[in-house]
């Protein structure tokens, strides 16, 4: 329907156009039978797109003023009807239209009015002056009757506020609909042609007696196709602001109505004194149009300027500098420090697990908790102080004329104390903790705003670290310790490319029988010439993630290894590889994969690879790891729990794990022999292992003593360095069979 509405719409426009051109060419000939044909014609199609639409009944006056136009124009044309007469008919349905425009305008946002009143001005003003010097001024010296002449201006000013009023419609609607074109041409023309008859009394002008008819017609029939079209429906709704504003347009429109009329002035002589006073006032009164326009504009892009400088300086949700503007904030205060003996300080607040806040109570009560942390802190700092939200949960404080790191603390710790009451919400009181990184500026040189700001983000991290809801005090020590461990993150990336770790393995031995039973392998790293212990390379492997590919490699490296010596007889066929995973490898979905693929290509059964999880994954209780250690398990893998004891892992917890062994931390076996409750600890992992029938080793035996105790005890495997030290893959051979000889540790 709205498809063929706006189809009917276009063809009536067209047909329109057809017609009028039609009577521009025979206008001396048919004027009152086309005429008359045309309007009737559009009349009915307005008012059925009236029916069908129901516009607002302003619309519908600015159209009906069109048609009386032209109804008089017409019928006066055939009947020789009276100038005057005429004139006050024009004047009526002119009326009608401005009536019906005013309210238009009037429904209209206000500020945008406002903003495109100086425009309207411009245009209309424009309009006078050429009516003026065109029309209005020879007419008056002509004697074709004074009234007439008068009637004449008059409706020729209700011609120019209606061109008034449609400007500042046309320009104030945030988008144009195709409706509010039609009815723009519609009314444009009417104007055009109250123009045409006005001139057409001039002979200067010689201007055809019914060309302004064809003019009106062309109105009437674009009138028509305004009512018709399905845009009428929301020609007078305010609709979203437009981004790309018809600039053109409107400039060119602008332009024309500026530079004509002062051309048209500049171009001609003033007849006489009045003709020159008007002249002058109406040009006057066009300069001042323009310089309130030209100011208006100036003001508004200063304004648009605020606005965006505002938004790219400070954080919209609390109005605080952000991080940019901070920045320069501590430039500026370290700067002003070489002067005197002020040495400024930064804090960087960071909220406790405001994430929890968020993902537990809604992004909105986030909201209001930052804004309330942003006025506690504001009230908490000296009135020099600078606060702003450099991101998310992020605030930083500077003071500028601190002048001694205890100064610095106090500060903090008064920004950490204005946290403690608690912070209303819509969902109830709210507490809040912070962790804050305190640096101070020291009188050296080279410091940056962002190095400031840096060692204060560090220090943050360490008050994170030490529990939170604390306070730290930068030192160069964090910096090193940071750098250091940037250091090793970098070159762990390349490290398995470059061949730099190494795979070495621990004997495992059954202390009955004297046998190595199994290997646990373990990683070394050689950077360089430096060789970097496990302890302080895994834990960053695992945050970073890389732990992944690293652990991959070093699955398939025991396994080939272990291949090698069954097949080269060095170890029975029965010999176990133990090899240690961390959970961020039990999360990949990959890792069974990589498992199975590890046991194909060196053709390993299963039983005899035995996967290291330590303790803290069954304290977690975490499930990806329970499912994924159940489907290795499923596979034939044996499951071993490492370092046992130095967690809390309870029996119930631990019977949901499939666990095939049980390996006793060596602490507990470091106390054996000295310490008596240390056995009895032992006896009841013992006792615990038998229960979730899982066997048991020990770690870590240094020496003959620990290992009879252990024996005593009926745990018969071990490795430790009483054994043997971790050792590399070509010297296990020439190891095992020093090891299988009893007589060479039993002694
Ligand atoms: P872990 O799995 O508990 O390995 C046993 C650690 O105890 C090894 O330290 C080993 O050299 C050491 N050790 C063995 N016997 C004795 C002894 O008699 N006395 C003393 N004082 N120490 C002994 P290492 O090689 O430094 O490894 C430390 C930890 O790094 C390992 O503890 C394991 O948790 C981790 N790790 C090592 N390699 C890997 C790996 O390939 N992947 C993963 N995820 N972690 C690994
Ligand atoms: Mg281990
Ligand atoms: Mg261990």
């Amino acid at each position: 329907m709205r498809k063929a509405l706006s189809f009917l719409s276009w063809i009536v426009l067209l047909a329109g156009l057809g017609a009028t051109t039609a009577h521009l060419i025979t206008s001396t000939m048919a004027t009152h039978p086309t005429a008359l044909a045309i309007s009737l014609i559009a009349a009915v199609i307005a008012i059925v797109g009236y029916v069908l639409h129901r516009p607002p009944l302003f619309i519908f006056a600015s159209i009906f003023g069109t048609f009386l136009v032209l109804m008089s124009a017409a019928v006066a044309h055939e009947e020789q009807a009276s100038a005057q007469d005429v004139e006050l008919l024009f004047f009526a349905g002119m009326l009608i239209m401005n009536a019906g425009l005013f309210r238009f305008v009037h429904i209209g946002k206000k500020g945008e009015k406002a903003q495109v009143l100086p425009d309207g001005l411009i245009v209309a003003l424009g309009a006078w002056i050429l009516a003026w010097v065109i029309i209005i001024q020879p007419s008056l010296e002509t004697d074709s009757g004074y009234s007439v002449t008068i009637l004449q201006a008059v409706v020729l000013s209700t011609a120019i506020t209606a061109i008034f009023l449609l400007t500042i419609i046309v320009f104030s609607q945030n988008s144009s609909s195709l409706s509010l074109t039609f009815l723009g041409v519609s009314i444009t023309a009417t104007c055009v042609a109250i123009v045409l008859r006005a001139l057409s009394f001039n002979e200067t002008y010689n201007v055809a007696d019914g060309i302004h008819i064809t003019s009106l017609l062309l109105a009437i029939t674009t009138a028509g196709a305004a009512l018709l079209h399905p845009s009428i429906h929301g020609i007078s709704h305010s609709r979203p602001l437009r981004t790309s504003a018809p600039f053109m347009f409107r400039l060119t429109i602008m332009s024309a109505s500026l530079i004509v009329p002062v051309l048209l002035i500049a171009l001609t002589d003033a007849f006489d004194t009045r003709d020159r006073i008007v002249r002058t006032t109406s040009i006057a009164l066009l300069a001042v149009v323009v310089i309130v326009r030209v100011s208006q504009s100036v003001r508004q892009n200063s304004r648009a300027q605020d606005h965006l400088m505002r938004n790219a300086l400070t954080d919209s949700l609390t109005g605080l500098p952000n991080r940019i503007l901070m920045l320069e904030h501590i430039a500026d205060a370290l700067e002003k420090s070489w002067l005197t003996h002020q040495q400024p300080t930064v804090l960087f607040i960071d909220v406790d697990r405001f994430k929890n806040i968020n993902d537990s109570l809604g992004h909105s009560t986030g909201d209001v908790v930052l804004t309330h942390v942003a006025s506690r802190l504001l009230l908490a700092v000296p009135s020099e102080a600078t606060v702003a939200r450099i991101s998310g949960d992020e605030f930083v404080i500077l003071d500028p004329t601190t002048e001694s790191p205890t100064q610095s603390v106090v500060l903090a710790e008064k920004v950490l104390d204005s946290l403690r009451s608690p912070l209303p919400t819509a969902s109830g009181d709210m507490f809040v903790t912070a962790s804050i990184g305190v640096a101070y500026a020291p009188k050296q040189l080279d410091l940056t705003a962002d190095a400031l700001l840096q060692h204060a983000d560090t220090a943050m991290y360490r008050a994170k670290d030490a529990g939170r809801n604390c306070i730290a005090l930068f030192d160069d020590t964090m910096l090193e310790i940071v750098t250091k461990r940037l250091d090793i993150e970098t070159a762990l990336y390349r490290a398995l490319e470059r061949q730099e770790l190494q795979l070495v393995f621990q004997p495992i031995m059954d202390m009955t029988i004297g046998m190595v039973v199994g290997f646990e392998a373990l990683m070394r790293w050689q950077r360089e010439d430096q060789a970097i212990a496990p302890s302080d390379f895994i834990p960053i492997a695992e945050e970073t993630g890389i732990i992944v590919p690293l652990g991959t490699w070093a699955l398939n490296d025991a396994l080939s290894q272990l291949k090698n010596w069954i097949q080269q007889g060095v170890v029975s066929q029965d010999t176990s590889m133990s090899v240690n995973v961390s959970a961020q490898q039990l999360h990949d979905p990959e890792f069974l994969t990589h498992v199975r693929d590890a046991l194909n290509n060196s053709a390993i059964s299963p039983e005899l690879l035995t996967l290291e999880v330590t303790e803290s994954i069954m304290i977690t209780e975490d499930s990806h790891a329970l499912v994924a250690m159940r489907n290795l398990a499923h596979l034939g893998v044996r499951i071993a729990v490492d370092d046992f004891g130095t967690g809390y892992s309870s029996l119930s917890v631990l019977q949901h794990f499939p666990l095939h062994s049980i390996k006793i931390d060596r602490s507990f076996v470091n106390n054996l022999t000295s310490a008596k409750d240390a056995e009895s600890l032992v006896r009841t992992i013992i006792a615990m292992a038998d229960a979730l029938g899982a066997e048991v080793v020990a770690e870590g035996i240094e020496s003959a003593e620990q290992m009879n105790t252990l024996l005593d005890l009926k745990c018969s495997k071990a490795q430790g360095y009483f054994f043997h030290r971790p050792i590399a893959a070509s010297l296990v051979p020439e190891v095992v069979t020093e090891l299988q000889n009893r007589d060479t540790w039993l002694k």
